[in-house]
């Protein structure tokens, strides 16, 4: 499996991570368009959004829920949150991930 992202998430490749539960991760991005630009992802893989079905609801509710988080613990009074979904989308990363950008 090539997939970065798993590889953070199994610390098989190298992130600052900012927070972590048994479900979720959040990393600054390696390429930062913004002062502040985290990364927040699940640990299961799933390429991209067009994947996510309706078993996926709760983990999907928990990813927006842990951006709150991430929010709070960095302090941010707000913050964008992006999905790209798709190469079309500009997805070059196939799993499913927030970015938190803020000021
Ligand atoms: P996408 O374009 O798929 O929505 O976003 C993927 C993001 O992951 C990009 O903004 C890119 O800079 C970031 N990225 C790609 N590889 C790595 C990596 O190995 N580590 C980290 N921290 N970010 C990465
Ligand atoms: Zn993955």
């Amino acid at each position: 499996m090539g997939c970065v992202f798993c590889k953070i998430a199994n610390k098989e490749a190298p992130a600052e991570i900012v927070y972590e539960d048994e479900e979720f991760l959040a990393f600054p991005d390696i390429r930062p368009k913004a002062p502040v630009h985290l990364l927040v992802i699940p640990k299961k893989h799933i390429a991209t959004l067009q994947e996510v079905t309706e078993r996926d609801i709760e983990l999907m509710g928990t990813l927006l829920l842990t951006a709150q988080k991430v929010g709070r613990l960095k302090q941010l009074k707000g913050y964008k949150l992006q999905m790209n979904v798709g190469k079309e989308g500009g997805q070059e990363v196939d799993h499913v991930h927030l970015h938190l950008l803020a000021q």
